[in-house]
């Protein structure tokens, strides 16, 4: 018997018998549960719904995040006022075209703002739901963006219109929190791997780079990952933290997520915001169990609203901390590390019948890491090359940017060699003659991180090493020097003209 027909007749392990069924049997209002079987949401149907909102609520904005490659607006929903004193919360889904279970919630989440159910946390905090990211892969029912480009991993790069906009959007509503919302595969590499089909509901995992504010890391540790846990238990899920494997069958090993800086989840914290994913059972399984799974998503995501909107002063005064630390932060630089490995249970279940298979494997732990590559932390970076490029996509990302004038300067420059997809560094010191009009980025910010993850050519998906900023053929030094000392006082010098 083939694969899929086992998956089949197991039903992926998931009927309607766990405890905890009748917890998640409230109203639910979006256009996948209009019908009398789920049905997926085409974007006409997610356009008129969000307009319908509109007229039924006088709490809602409804804005456009931009226009997708194939020209389909990407909608954008704001309820509350995004003032100073309130934490501002964004919930994105699908930027995954087929994970539509967590845009499809945030509909019903929207429905349910805009019907006035959540009133008294609108009062605290700033909601901002961009229900589908990737409106052309939705339509298409794929991955990907009309591209190929998965933009989920452009998030440090921001080559991608969609992910572009979405950083646009962000400017003008800066984050203080991001949800980042999934699905997983059900089925396929885990039963080539394992024999075996992933069995929680859902799977959770803060942002994981070891240049991540501990500040930040601690708010997703302690506060939201509380309220995530209590709302799984309450509604009888089961959850575990987010692992993937690649999709080769030679290596075994899962990983609890990734470091990559270009990973949504990790960009969002190294630009100074609460960065969390979340993941349910459904890749690859139609529309199985879809009211389960967006239940899933709408009760996390409730849960996340009311915990932010328990305390906003001190949630804020949290974020404000672990931000100003990050921009008088003067340790080492972790430019590139490993991760250690440990033994776990991995939460499988048996194809056929569905019961629990616990199933040991290897597990690449992203919240253990090894330091390889570490250097002092500059100052900042100049920039002498495609510095235009450079300042509007690092600004796009929360960094703030400066111009310079012309002098003389004492710098670290880089010897670049690349070895296959790898760019390795050696640091030399150098007097440079620093044009007028040069980009100066500063590291006392903020979004620091995302300085550096771009800017120091070996770290992993940086401007160097993805052509951001070209390198004529035979250069092997790098346009872009580090600045060592304060005397010159760029830090304080006049923001880029864009
Ligand atoms: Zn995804």
């Amino acid at each position: 018997m083939g694969v899929v027909e086992r998956l089949g007749r197991g039903g992926f392990g998931l009927r309607d018998s766990k405890p905890g069924r009748n917890a998640l049997r409230t109203r639910m209002d979006s256009p996948a549960f209009r019908t009398s079987e789920p049905s997926l949401t085409s974007h006409e149907a997610m356009l008129d719904f969000v307009a319908s909102l509109v007229r039924r609520s006088g709490g809602l904005r409804l804005g456009s995040v931009g226009r997708s490659a194939q020209g389909r607006d990407i909608p954008l929903l704001r309820f509350g006022e995004c003032a100073p004193d309130r934490p501002v919360i964004w919930l994105i889904a699908q930027q995954h075209g087929n994970e539509p279970a967590g845009g499809e919630a945030m509909l019903a989440l929207a429905s349910a703002l805009a019907d006035g159910e959540l009133t008294p946390l609108l009062d605290r905090i700033g909601v901002m739901i961009v229900p589908r990211v990737n409106v052309d892969g939705a339509a298409a029912d794929r991955r990907v963006l009309a591209s190929g480009a998965d933009a989920n991993r452009d998030h440090l790069l921001l080559s991608q219109p969609e992910v572009r906009a979405l950083h646009a959007a962000m400017r003008a509503w800066p984050p203080d929190v991001v949800f980042d919302h999934h699905e997983f595969s059900v089925g396929r590499r885990w039963v080539e791997k394992f024999n075996g089909l992933q069995g929680a509901d859902v799977m959770i995992l803060e942002a994981t780079n070891p240049s991540i504010a501990k500040g930040l890391s601690a708010i997703a540790h302690d506060f939201y990952r509380p309220a995530l846990e209590g709302a799984i238990a309450r509604a009888g899920l089961s959850s575990f933290d987010y692992v993937t494997t690649d999709s080769g069958t030679a290596d075994k090993r899962v990983s609890l997520g990734g470091t990559a800086p270009g990973i949504a989840r990790n960009a969002f914290g190294l630009r100074g915001t609460v960065s969390y994913l979340i993941e349910t059972r459904g890749v690859g399984i139609g529309l199985e169990n879809f009211e389960r799974r967006v239940r899933t998503h709408y009760r996390l995501v409730e849960a996340v609203l009311a915990a932010s909107a328990a305390d906003p002063d001190r949630l804020l005064a949290r974020v404000a901390a672990a931000r100003a630390a990050t921009a008088t932060d003067r340790s080492d630089l972790i430019v590139t590390h490993e991760a250690g490995e440990r033994d776990i249970e991995l939460p499988l279940i048996d194809a056929e019948s569905g019961a629990p298979m616990p199933t040991p494997a290897r597990l690449i732990d992203s919240r253990d890491i090894r330091p390889l590559d570490v250097r002092a932390r500059p100052v900042g970076y100049l920039v002498l090359r495609a510095a235009g490029v450079v300042a509007e996509r690092l600004a796009l990302n929360g960094v703030s940017v400066r111009e310079v004038a012309r002098g003389i300067l004492d710098v670290e420059a880089y010897g670049v060699m690349r070895k296959g997809g790898a760019v390795q560094v050696d640091i030399r010191r150098k007097t440079i003659d620093v044009p007028s009009g040069a980009l100066f980025v500063p590291m006392a910010q903020p979004a620091a991180g995302i300085a550096a993850a771009a800017l120091e050519p070996d770290s992993p998906g940086s401007f160097i090493g993805a052509g951001l900023v070209p390198m004529a053929d035979g250069d092997t030094e790098a346009p872009v020097y580090r600045v060592m000392d304060h005397a010159h006082g760029w830090d304080r010098a006049t923001p880029w003209r864009s």
